[in-house]
């Protein structure tokens, strides 16, 4: 183990441009669980009915009492894990540009990240579908507490989160910036993704096709790692600040 790790710290290191590509269990360890997997949270919640866009605009009181029972609560108790904190203080010292990621926690952001490129949007944010003003969970919370659905306070319009729904297209400006991230970048450093959502997990494709190395740490196998020069089945937490450690001593 230590040996990769030295690897992969030293990778970082002498790279021009390093990126990092998050998903789903980076958060697992704060408390948000993963989509797929034995503790997913589709095993509980159908997503046709509580995460695609087709049922939102039919009936979005689905949506809603998600959020107001489970979502809210979720967000309102996770704090930045140790993955986060460590991307965030890899950036700080110049080891890492730019974070890609696939989840909508908003928690990298948290850390302390800056350079944060969201795929599918944020569930933090929530506007108006008729005159686009924007709410913060906390404004949407509280109105719910009267009207489920919620209703814009200006102009009475549906409300939705600013996140991409299962049946909605990625943004493409969003999607060509996190294209054109992994196409320059000479390190991609995939953590808690297992890699079989599209388009996104064209990413590490992309950043291989354009020579760089590709290394994944993930807790299971995914389905890129027989792509990838370094493969690290662990939890993030516990190896991305031993990878920081690496860092600040060399
Ligand atoms: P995924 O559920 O398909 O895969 C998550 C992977 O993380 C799994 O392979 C699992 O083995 C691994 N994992 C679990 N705990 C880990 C840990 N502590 N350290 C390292 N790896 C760990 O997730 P995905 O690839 O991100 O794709 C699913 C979709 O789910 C994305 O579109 C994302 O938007 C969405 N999602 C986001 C959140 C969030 O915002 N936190 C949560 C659930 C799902």
């Amino acid at each position: 183990m230590n040996d990769i790790l030295e690897a992969v710290s030293s990778g970082i290191k002498d790279s021009k441009h390093a990126v990092v590509f998050t998903g789903a269990g980076i958060s697992a360890e704060c408390g948000i669980p993963t989509y797929r997997g034995k503790d997913g949270l589709w095993k509980k919640y159908d997503p046709n009915l509580y995460a695609s866009i087709g049922y939102f605009l039919q009936d979005p009181s689905y949506y809603w009492n998600f959020f107001r029972e489970v979502r809210y609560p979720m967000l309102q108790k996770a704090k930045p894990g140790k993955g986060h904190l460590a991307l965030a203080e890899m950036e700080t010292f110049g080891r890492i540009k730019t974070v890609i990621t696939q989840n909508i926690d908003g928690l990298h952001q948290e850390a302390g990240s800056s350079s944060v490129i969201e795929l599918h949007g944020t569930t933090r944010v929530i506007y108006c579908m008729s005159c686009s003003q924007k709410y913060s969970m906390d404004d949407v919370f509280v109105m719910l507490k009267d009207t489920c659905p919620p209703l814009c306070p200006e102009c009475q319009g549906k409300l939705r989160p600013a996140v991409i729904f299962f049946g909605e297209t990625l943004n493409p400006q969003i999607l060509r910036v996190a294209f054109e991230e992994a196409e320059q970048c000479d390190f991609l450093l995939v953590v808690g993704s297992s890699l079989v959502v599209y388009p996104a997990a064209e990413i590490p494709m992309r950043a291989k096709k354009n020579n760089a190395t590709l290394v994944i740490i993930n807790k299971e196998q995914t389905a890129l790692d027989s792509e990838a020069d370094g493969v690290i089945h662990e939890e993030a937490g516990r190896i991305l600040p031993q990878i920081v450690r690496n860092l600040k001593e060399s």
